[in-house]
C-alpha cells in the first residue's frame, strides 16, 4: 500500500460493493460500487487532462454526491483538491485561482463563462447539483482508473484556504498522511461500528464536511444519509435512520427550534457531535433535556484537522472541547513566551501527525506559525484545566485590551448569556481614545424579551465582572452575522460599531 489515502479507504470498503455509501432524501442511493466507478472515471479524466502529480483541481460547486466522488477522484489521480465556497463571488474566487494556479477548475454551469475569464491557463469543467455537466459528460465513456496513483504519505492531497479574516487568506497544504492520521484517530475515539449510519448535512468545501464527516464514513465502509443543505425538517425526517450526526452549533439550535424534534426522533441515534464554532452551554443543556443526548463537542481547524474531543465514554463537559486526540499534543503558551502550567490562559499550540505541511507559497508565514519543534500556533486562546480538558476562550485576534488589561470575550459573553432575555451575544473591542479598546456587546434578545435594554445588560455585568471588562456599549441585533460554519463574524461587527 502506498501513502495514498484512497488506498486506506479502499481496504475498508465493504466486500459487497452493492452496499449503500450515500443515500439522498429523495431515495436515490449510490453504492460503494458506484463510488469506485464514478470516482474512477473522474480520476481518469483528471489524469488525461494532466492533473496528476500534485496539480491543483479547484472545485467551486454545490454539495452533491458527485462532489464527494470528485474529491476521491483527486486522491486517486494524485491531484490536489482545492475546494471553494460556492458563495464566493467571481472576484473572490479569482484570488484563489491566481494564487493556487490550478490545472483544472470545476464550477457550476451558471458561472462557467465568468470563471473562464479568471481561470488563466486552467481547463474549466462544470458540475451541477444533479450530477450533470461537462465533468461527468467527459468522464462518462472513460474506463475507470482501476487503482490509484502511488504517492507517499507526505504528498499534498488538499489545499484549503483559511477564511482570511486577518490579512490575506492562506492555502493550508494537507497531506495524505495528515488526513489519514486524523481520520483514523476520529474513527477510533468516536467508536464507529459496522452498523453506523452518519447524517451528513455539512458543506463539502470545509474540513468539517469534506474530511471529518466523509472520511469517518469511508474508513468505516458504511453509509451516510446525505443532505446537500441543512434543513431541520428534513433532518427530523431522516434522523430515525441514522446513528451519528455531525454538525455545527447552529444545526443543533435549529433542531431545538423545531417542535417536531424530540427523543423519539433520536431513537436510533448513538452520537451527536458538534464543532467548528463554540457550542453554547444553553444549547448543550437544552439538547440533553429534549433528547436525553449529551452533545460531544470537539475542536479543530483547517490547518490541523481535529485536535481535541470530549470523550465517547466519560464526562462530556459543556464549554470544553475535551482531550487532545491520540497522537496529538496541545500546549498553552503565555504572553511572555513561557509554556504554561495547567490552568494558565494563553495561545494554544498543537503538534502531531495531523498538523499541515505549511502554507502554499508562503514560506515565511509557515515559519512564523510552525515552531522549530513542530508545534503549530493555532491563534486560539485557551487553557487546559486540572483534569486535562481543553477550553477555548476565543481567537487571539479577538482578545480585547482595555486600558492595558486583557479581556477575554468569552468570559463577558458567558456573563451576558446568563442575563434573562439574552439569546446569545458577541463581545468585541472597538478603538477607544482613552482605553485603547472599549468592550462592546452585541446581543440577540430572546423573542419573549423585546424590552431588554443596554442599561440592564451593563448593570448586570457590573455586578459580576471587574470594571474594565464591563461593556461600555450594548447593541441589539436580530441575528449575529455568521459564516457558513456558524462562526460569528466579529470582523464585520467591529466594522459596524467602530465610529470613524
Ligand atoms: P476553520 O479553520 O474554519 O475550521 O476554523 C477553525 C477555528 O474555529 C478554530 O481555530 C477555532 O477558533 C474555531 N473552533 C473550531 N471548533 C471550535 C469549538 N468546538 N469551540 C470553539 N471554537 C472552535
Amino acid at each position: 500500500m502506498s501513502g495514498n489515502l484512497y488506498e486506506l479507504f479502499q481496504a475498508r470498503f465493504p466486500a459487497d460493493r452493492a452496499r449503500a455509501f450515500i443515500e439522498l432524501a429523495d431515495g436515490r442511493v449510490y453504492s460503494y460500487g458506484d463510488l469506485e466507478d464514478i470516482s474512477g472515471r473522474y480520476a481518469r479524466l483528471l489524469t488525461d487532462l494532466g492533473a496528476a502529480g500534485g496539480e491543483r483541481v479547484a472545485v467551486q460547486v454545490e454539495n452533491s454526491p458527485e462532489t464527494i466522488f470528485l474529491y476521491l477522484a483527486c486522491l486517486r489521480a494524485g491531484a490536489v483538491i482545492l475546494p471553494l465556497n460556492p458563495a464566493y463571488t467571481t472576484a473572490e474566487a479569482g484570488y484563489f485561482l491566481g494564487d493556487a494556479e490550478p490545472r483544472i477548475v470545476v464550477c457550476r454551469p451558471e458561472i462557467e463563462d465568468a470563471v473562464r475569464e479568471i481561470a488563466g491557463a486552467a481547463q474549466v469543467l462544470t458540475l451541477d447539483r444533479e450530477g450533470g455537466g461537462s465533468l461527468p459528460e467527459g468522464a462518462r465513456d472513460l474506463t475507470p482508473m482501476e487503482d490509484c496513483a502511488t504517492v507517499d504519505a507526505g504528498s499534498i492531497a488538499a489545499l484549503l484556504y483559511t477564511s482570511g479574516t486577518t490579512g490575506r487568506s492562506k492555502g493550508a497544504m494537507l497531506s495524505h498522511g495528515n488526513l489519514a492520521s486524523n481520520a483514523l484517530a476520529l474513527h477510533e475515539i468516536w467508536g464507529f461500528a459496522p452498523d453506523d449510519v452518519l447524517l451528513h448535512a455539512l458543506p463539502l468545501f470545509h474540513t468539517h464536511g469534506l474530511f471529518v464527516a466523509t472520511n469517518c464514513v469511508l474508513l468505516n465502509g458504511t453509509g451516510m444519509m446525505f443532505l446537500p443543505k441543512f434543513d431541520a425538517g428534513t433532518v427530523v425526517k431522516l434522523l430515525p435512520r441514522a446513528s451519528v450526526m455531525m454538525g455545527v452549533p447552529t444545526f443543533y439550535t435549529r433542531l431545538l427550534a423545531d417542535p417536531g424534534f424530540d427523543a423519539q426522533t433520536c431513537r436510533n441515534m448513538r452520537l451527536f457531535i458538534s464543532g467548528s464554532a463554540p457550542l453554547l452551554e444553553e444549547t448543550f443543556h437544552a439538547f440533553k433535556a429534549r433528547t436525553g443526548f449529551t452533545i460531544l463537542e470537539r475542536y479543530g481547524m483547517t490547518e490541523t484537522g481535529m485536535n481535541a474531543s470530549n470523550p465517547l465514554d466519560g464526562e462530556r463537559i459543556a464549554g470544553t472541547v475535551g482531550f487532545p486526540l491520540p497522537g496529538v499534543e496541545v500546549r498553552v503558551r503565555g504572553e511572555d513566551g513561557q509554556v504554561l502550567e495547567r490552568g494558565g490562559v494563553g495561545v494554544l499550540e498543537v503538534r502531531g501527525p495531523n498538523v499541515f505541511s505549511g502554507y502554499w507559497r508562503m514560506a515565511e508565514k509557515t515559519k512564523a506559525e510552525i515552531r522549530p519543534d513542530g508545534y503549530f500556533v493555532t491563534g486560539d486562546v485557551g487553557k487546559i484545566d486540572a483534569r486535562g480538558y481543553v477550553h477555548i476562550v476565543g481567537r487571539a485576534k479577538d482578545l480585547i485590551i482595555c486600558g492595558g488589561f486583557n479581556v477575554y470575550p468569552k468570559e463577558v459573553e458567558l456573563c451576558i448569556d446568563r442575563i434573562d432575555g439574552v439569546a446569545e451575544s458577541a463581545v468585541i473591542g472597538i478603538p477607544h481614545a482613552d482605553f485603547g479598546e472599549a468592550v462592546v456587546a452585541v446581543i440577540k434578545r430572546k423573542a419573549k424579551h423585546p424590552d431588554l435594554t443596554a442599561e440592564t445588560v451593563i448593570a448586570a455585568c457590573k455586578g459580576e465582572l471587574a470594571n474594565f471588562k464591563v461593556p461600555k456599549q450594548a447593541h441589539f441585533v436580530d441575528n449575529l452575522p455568521r459564516n457558513a460554519m456558524g462562526k460569528v463574524q466579529k470582523n464585520e461587527l467591529r466594522e459596524r460599531y467602530t465610529t470613524p
